[in-house]
């Protein structure tokens, strides 16, 4: 049994203009798929073969370097396509509206919160809000395609990451990866995300 590179919810254009069709293309057919790929030739014949990629990133020796980057991109990818959409007007639920709200004060100090984050990641990295066990929401940050399930970085269950390589931006926003930030908000799945922080709160 191996991993398979999920179908993407919707068409490489359909994020346009936040996200670019190329972008979209290159994303999912090289890097992600590089990523999956990787994974599988990492874990073929080894006691990890068959286990679910969650379990795989709960228990992770942060020292399987091959499993810890593609592992972690398998993951971080899944979880990226699923959390953007092309609908519009989708807003978060109203209990993760109220943990929201609790934890940072408000909708507009979060996505400050988040945004800055995102900015401040050095190098290449992902963003995250993510949801501990009793319902508390949190923001974190990883370096490279480290994840919050990850033993070394114990930051929740994430339900909401933005890519900030640069292979996420580049061609379309060059080093401007604020404007991605910004941009990305527009194209979030609130319904989505809405579901994760339920399903893992
Ligand atoms: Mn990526």
């Amino acid at each position: 049994m191996s991993f398979n590179l999920p179908e993407l919810p919707y068409a490489y254009n359909a994020l346009e203009p936040y996200i670019d069709a190329r972008t979209m293309e290159i994303h999912y057919t090289k890097h992600h798929k590089a990523y999956t790929d990787n994974l599988n030739n990492a874990i073929t014949g080894t006691e990890l073969e068959g286990k679910s990629i969650e379990d795989i990133l709960l228990n992770l020796d942060p020292e399987n370097k091959a499993v810890r980057n593609n592992g972690g991109g398998y993951y971080n990818h899944n979880l990226f396509w699923e959390i953007l959409t092309p609908d519009k007007g989708m807003t978060p639920s109203k209990e993760l509206s109220e943990a929201i709200d609790k934890a940072f004060g408000s909708f507009k100090a979060f996505k400050e919160i988040f945004s800055k984050a995102a900015a401040t990641q050095f190098g290449s990295g992902w963003a995250w809000l993510t949801v501990h066990k009793g319902g508390k929401i949190e923001v974190c940050a990883t370096a490279n395609q480290d994840n919050p399930l990850m033993p070394h970085i114990q930051c929740g269950s994430p339900i909401l990451g933005i890519d900030v390589w640069e292979h996420a931006y580049y061609l379309n926003y060059q080093n401007r990866r604020a404007d991605y930030i910004e941009a990305f908000f527009n194209v979030i799945n609130w319904n989505k995300v809405s579901e994760l922080y339920h399903k893992n709160k």
